[in-house]
């Protein structure tokens, strides 16, 4: 199966190399709010190299207990947060002063890896924030957020400008060009002199100065517009009486009513301003206006012409995006971006969607076309008999789900049956069993630290050896403070610098907490993306690198890893074993399965162009003169350049694309999904034609050998070729989504 699943909402779990700093730090994503500076660390190194004097504050300390150690975080007090990271800022500066002012002749040794090796108390700081940040965050926590984002921008930039610092990588990475060192290290130097040169370190005092100025302003406006988007989330949450539920399921009538609840609002039923909640109220309500309602909520964050619009906010920010490239001689934000991604530059990103564009339009007419006959034929009887039955925006997922059952008969409630949160958790264990030889146990209650009683902890094995690889956290369920969608972290990355560490990985979703002892039953679509994630799990926990920083990746490049592990859920060992009915205890009927299976390209046009439509307009807001840009016309006009079916909407409007505007992680890298299902459709098509299939033994340990642990130690198009022998190419993916391949019948 391949679709642009809700998987594509999650932001980079946070392997991008951010974009400024040097080694330990990594970008988490949008609720990070922080730019940039979203940085989170996966790469804190577990053992002190030397003793140090033990910090006060709770949130720098070593990590202590089994598994070499974990996070304290039933000791995690809001109060330590600010402190932590300023104190850790201060010992990240000082360590970073020693390199630069030591009076021995740079070397790899003196230099890079001490700069891997600094930092780590600010990064286990970083743990904790990123868990207030993105799991349980609060009012007075953004406040935080909002008072450290400017601190946070000036520090990487202390560090990036140390001229000292800088002479001494340039001193080994010209070395390095007349005598190569051995892979890692050279791949090292190469990254880390890259990153110091696209982020300003060798421009001179003056522009330095000001590229600093912008960077801090940017930061600032980018919480603020994360703040804006979060603000129109948590206050457009539409109530519904008892006589405005027609149509819809009742798991979803059920947490509707829990919602309002908890929103002191007993009683009704909420729809909030998230995509869990209107995705499927839009998928089912038979109340036309009450979809037009929600729908308008959700496509109107930022964009409701008051103190939260984001529009003049983007254009600034935009402006400023283009100032800073500029000063280090680039013609715009997206040339800069992408020439250390996979892309190489926009024109390559470019022809790839434009490649897939026209068909995924042509495919939204037929859709339409369909969809229209199911409303014309509906009785008058319906509450939309006597308006205007054209499809609109609102009736796109109403109508489609219809078509659904009436083309392919597939009833996802149905389907829903099969799909126990549980069940595919053990699905998943049983997948990284046979690819990657790990066993999951569960560890009891009390044994780890949580934040909240709700994330339960595996340890993770290897099969074969006993030996422990790390920790695996699951936190499953949707609850106030918590961002939306679904996304990936580590609190500790592998690496054999100072010995080697196990990893702590982390699983986030945001599924609807069941009542006590019934099943949580989820979609195909969240189950997919519940997989996806795992997919990102299992590249941290495979990584064999030596240097933190080769744990970073290629934008481009990292989503694959984790879309391609998506196609294990429709393999038959998973079907047979765990998408078996919530009473029955009977597997997914072979029917049924068919019936997913010929579904699998039903509803593409929408997905496709819904998403390239964002992906377009990102690269597109970036290539265009930003001096006096009307960003709501710049977005119609653009829109109406792509000839984009009015039938449906982006999947993220300008004003709340968090990826882009929020930070920097995905500006101008949204295409990135789609660059890697490329990749992802390519490797499938092996693996379905290798003689053991998905679970082919010899194609499995490729899949590990050069696609999963290598991390960034290679570049992504040669590891690759590695794996396959030969570059990805486009038919695969447009044979998944059942689009035209030219030159095929
Ligand atoms: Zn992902």
């Amino acid at each position: 199966m391949d679709r642009l699943t809700a998987a594509q909402d999650e932001y980079a779990s946070k392997f991008s190399k951010l974009s400024l700093n040097s080694a330990a730090m990594q970008n988490l994503s949008k609720t990070l709010t922080l730019a940039l500076l979203a940085a989170v660390v996966i790469s804190a190194c577990n053992t002190a190299p030397k003793e140090k004097p033990m910090e006060e504050n709770i949130l720098l300390q070593e990590w202590t207990g089994d598994f070499g150690g974990v996070p304290a975080f039933d000791k995690m007090k809001l109060a330590d947060v600010k402190p932590a990271i300023l104190r850790g800022i201060e010992l990240h500066l000082i360590e970073i002063n020693a390199i630069a002012d030591n009076e021995e002749a740079p070397t790899f040794e003196n230099t890079i890896e001490e700069m891997e090796r600094a930092g780590a108390a600010l990064n286990r700081a970083f743990t904790y924030y990123g868990i207030l940040s993105g799991n349980m965050s609060s009012p007075e926590f953004r406040e935080v957020q909002a008072e450290l984002s400017p601190l946070l921008s000036e520090y990487q930039t202390k560090i990036i400008q140390n001229s000292a610092l800088f002479a001494r990588i340039k001193t080994v990475y010209d070395a390095a060009k007349v005598q190569p060192l051995e892979s890692e290290q050279q791949r090292v130097i190469e990254l880390i002199y890259k990153e110091f040169e696209m982020n300003g370190a060798m421009l001179d005092a003056t522009q330095k100065a000001e590229y600093a100025g912008i960077s801090t302003k940017l930061s600032t406006l980018y919480t603020t517009f994360s703040s804006n988007v979060l603000h129109d989330e948590e206050n457009y949450v539409t109530y519904l009486n008892a006589e405005q539920l027609g149509g819809l399921p009742d798991g979803f009538i059920k947490s509707a009513a829990s919602i309002a609840k908890d929103k002191g609002q007993e009683g009704k039923y909420a729809i909030t301003n998230s995509r869990s909640s209107m995705d499927p109220f839009l998928t089912y309500s038979t109340d036309r206006e009450l979809r037009k309602q929600v729908w308008t909520n959700y496509y109107s964050r930022g964009d409701n012409g008051d103190e939260y619009d984001n529009n003049t906010l983007i254009a600034e920010i935009l402006q400023l995006r283009r100032k800073k490239v500029e000063i280090l001689g680039y013609k715009n934000f997206a040339e800069w971006r992408l020439q250390d991604r996979m892309a190489k530059n926009p024109e390559n990103a470019l022809a790839l969607m434009e490649a897939v564009w026209s068909a995924s339009i042509a495919r939204v007419d037929e859709e339409v076309a369909d969809m229209q006959a199911v409303a014309d034929s509906e009785e008058a009887t319906l509450e939309n008999s006597s308006a205007d039955r054209s499809i609109e925006p609102w009736d796109y997922r109403f109508y489609a789900e219809k078509v659904r059952k009436e083309k392919y008969d597939l009833n996802s409630e149905e389907v829903k049956q099969y799909l126990q949160l549980d069940k595919l958790t053990e699905a998943m264990h049983y997948v990284a069993g046979r690819l990657f030889d790990y066993e999951f146990t569960p560890l009891a209650e009390g044994t780890i630290p949580v934040y909240h009683p709700d994330v339960r902890v595996w340890e993770v094995t290897h099969k074969t050896t006993g030996e422990n690889v790390g920790l695996w956290y699951l936190d499953p369920y949707a609850r106030e403070g918590k961002r939306s969608g679904a996304w990936a972290n580590t609190f500790r990355s592998h690496t054999t610098l100072d010995g080697k560490t196990n990893v702590l990985a982390t699983n986030n979703s945001n599924f609807v907490k069941p009542a006590e002892g019934e099943a949580l039953l989820v979609s195909w679509d969240d189950a997919t993306t519940f997989f996806h994630e795992f997919g990102h799990a299992l590249h941290f926990f495979s990584s064999t690198v030596k240097y933190p920083t080769l744990n970073g990746g290629v934008r481009d490049y990292t989503e694959f890893q984790s879309q391609l592990l998506e196609r294990w859920l429709s393999t038959d060992e998973v079907i047979n074993n765990y998408l078996v009915h919530n009473k029955t205890g009977e597997p997914m009927p072979a029917a049924l399965v068919q019936k997913i299976k010929n579904a699998a390209t039903f509803n593409q046009g929408f997905s496709t162009t819904e998403y390239l439509a964002s992906a377009l307009m990102d690269m597109k807001l970036h290539l265009a003169d930003p001096e006096n840009m009307d960003v709501d016309q710049f977005e119609r006009e653009t829109l109406a350049e792509l000839k984009m079916p009015k039938e449906l909407p982006m999947r993220h409007r300008t004003p709340h694309f968090g990826h882009v505007f929020s930070g920097e992680g995905y500006a101008t890298a949204y295409y990135g999904y789609m660059w890697a299902d490329v990749l992802t459709a390519d490797a499938a098509e092996a693996f379905a034609e290798a003689p053991g299939g998905f679970y082919d033994k010899e194609l499995a340990a490729k899949l590990v050998k050069y696609l999963f642990a290598p991390r960034n130690a290679i570049d992504p198009a040669e590891a690759y070729r590695l794996f396959r022998g030969r570059d990805a190419t486009i038919e695969p993916l447009m044979r998944d989504r059942g689009f035209p391949v030219v030159g095929e019948e």
